[in-house]
């Protein structure tokens, strides 16, 4: 069993009533932060965003300290809190669609994906993203990419913003004391333990109290995913599985690399290997709910 669903397993609710909202977020990563965003601008909605984790500016990995070594913190402050699990990274925003997953397929139309990823680009340069884009060297590509084919490889043009980790924190927090002064409810440390339906209505119940809400939105990413299929399960919720990308580190020397982050600012390389399939079994795909 993942440590994270041991930790939530010895947390009680508690029975103090927080409030009513129309809207409750569980998970405070970018997706649960968007939506919330959306609501905020849209007005008129009373939103709770509520996070087991601790916001930005308190998420700090002892990897990245001089102790430079895993503590196992739980819970892991790169995987939980504000602004999700990618917040501790260096921040890269790939801004293509098939990049990361695959939106178009989603949405159904490779420009509506690309239009959404511009406006995502817009909000992150409302609250301090800075304003460089690395934009492929396509001259360069094009010449690599012969290379690439003869090994069934595919380099992908990819335009990227880069935030860095301190600036991925800091467009976090802004953006979070954007919300709160728009007046949605930031509950931190509170890990939503269950999520029960009574009369059209959600509680969803934490280890700090009891949130009522006219809708949920369940947002807790990768690092939820086993607490979400648990709860979907129980409110009846039709199941689905999101394909799963597998980050592999190859250290190679500088010199391999150069031609490569010459053309690319963070190359991706995509490749299967012919006669090859790859398959993962649910317990490492990341539930949704499908209607
Ligand atoms: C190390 C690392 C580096 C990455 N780097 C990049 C990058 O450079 N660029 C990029 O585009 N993507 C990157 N990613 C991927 C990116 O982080 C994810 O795609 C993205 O965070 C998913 O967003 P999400 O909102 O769906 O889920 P998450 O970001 O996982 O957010 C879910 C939130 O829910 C909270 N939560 C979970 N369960 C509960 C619960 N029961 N109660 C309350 N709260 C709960 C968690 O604390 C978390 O904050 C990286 C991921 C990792 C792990």
């Amino acid at each position: 069993m993942p440590v994270i669903s041991q930790y939530l397993a010895r947390l009680k609710t508690l029975d103090r009533y927080i409030g009513s909202f129309d809207v409750a977020i569980v998970g405070a990563g970018p997706a649960g932060m968007f939506a919330a965003y959306e609501l905020a601008e849209a007005g008129g909605f009373k939103v709770a965003l509520i996070d087991g984790g601790l916001r930005a500016s308190q998420r700090v990995c002892p990897i990245q300290t001089p102790l430079e070594r895993c503590t196992f913190c739980i819970p892991c402050h790169v995987m939980y809190g504000v602004g999700g699990a990618g917040t501790l990274s260096s921040g890269l925003i790939n801004l293509r669609p098939d990049v990361g997953g695959d939106l178009q397929e989603i949405v159904g139309d490779w420009d509506k994906a690309q239009a959404l990823i511009d406006y995502v680009d817009s909000v992150f340069l409302k609250f301090g993203a800075p304003d460089r884009v690395y934009e492929p060297n396509m001259e360069a590509l094009v010449k690599l990419s012969t290379i690439a084919a003869r090994v069934n490889a595919r380099i992908i043009p990819i335009r990227q913003r880069h935030m860095g980790t301190d600036g991925s924190k800091k467009v976090v927090e802004a953006m979070t004391d954007y919300l709160i002064g728009r007046g949605v409810s930031l509950m931190t440390g509170t890990w939503a333990l269950d999520v029960e339906k009574a009369d059209g209505r959600f509680v969803v119940k934490t280890n700090r109290g009891v949130v009522e809400a006219s809708a949920v939105l369940l947002a807790p990413g990768r690092g939820g995913a086993e607490w979400l299929a648990g709860i979907l399960k129980r409110l009846g919720a039709k199941l689905d599985y999101g394909p799963i990308d597998i980050g592999v580190r190859v250290e190679v020397p500088y010199a391999v690399m150069e031609p490569l982050t010459s053309a690319v600012h963070d190359p991706k390389v995509s490749s299967t290997p012919q006669n090859t399939t790859i398959r993962s079994g649910p317990s490492a795909r990341t539930p949704r709910a499908s209607s």
